[in-house]
């Protein structure tokens, strides 16, 4: 336990993502030692995404407009749309340079445990994108676990209707993971070796 500041630091670091009580103590006393520019870019950057980030009101990923650079982008095909679940998904997928069409983000996957249903996510949304009739193609590439794999089936499930080729990440990509750790060169082929679910 520390004085004042410095704790009150640890303390919000603590409750990021993936930093623990140790790391967070480490960047604290990191930022105590580095140069007062340094910490106002990093300070900057926070006020930044804070004021000027919002989320596309098409596809729901993050934009610094009404709309995404993605769904801007008129040499974008609009007849396939790849869901995933949360924006990072769609800079993994992007770095893969395999996917020309537009993406929905669903903002998280199916989970009964955490007590998160369709409702929750942007399914809603995500229909009422496809009922344009523009859309023929649907790739599911929700994360290859438990949660991913039952969202990939609820929506498999909800558009059978309407007769869409859908199709779902091939295999190999490793197993109980996140999408974003798989590797450009896995992710790539996993895209090409889509297979289509027959719902
Ligand atoms: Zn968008």
């Amino acid at each position: 336990m520390y004085e004042g500041a410095v704790q009150d630091l640890i303390d919000e670091l603590g409750r990021l993502p993936g930093v623990g009580p140790k790391s967070a103590q480490r960047i604290a006393f990191h930022l105590l030692a580095a140069e007062s520019a340094d910490v106002g870019r990093l300070v900057a950057a926070l006020q930044r995404v804070q004021a000027e980030v919002r989320f596309c009101v098409t596809c729901h990923n993050v934009a610094e407009a009404e709309q995404c650079r993605i769904c801007r982008d008129p040499r974008r095909t609009l007849d396939v749309i790849c869901v995933v679940e949360e924006p990072k998904d769609v800079v993994a997928i992007e770095r893969t340079r395999e996917f020309k069409g537009r993406y929905h983000v669903l903002g998280g996957a199916i989970s009964p445990i955490e007590g998160i249903g369709p409702d929750d996510l942007r399914v809603k949304e995500l229909m009422t994108r496809l009922m344009d009739g523009q859309v023929t193609e649907l790739i599911i590439a929700t994360d290859p676990n438990l949660e991913g794999e039952a969202t990939a089936a609820y929506l498999a499930r909800l558009v059978g209707p309407l007769g869409l080729a859908v199709s779902r990440l091939a295999s190999g990509l490793p197993v109980g993971g996140d999408l974003e750790y798989a590797d450009e060169v896995t992710l790539g082929r996993a895209f090409e070796g889509r297979r289509r679910i027959d719902a």
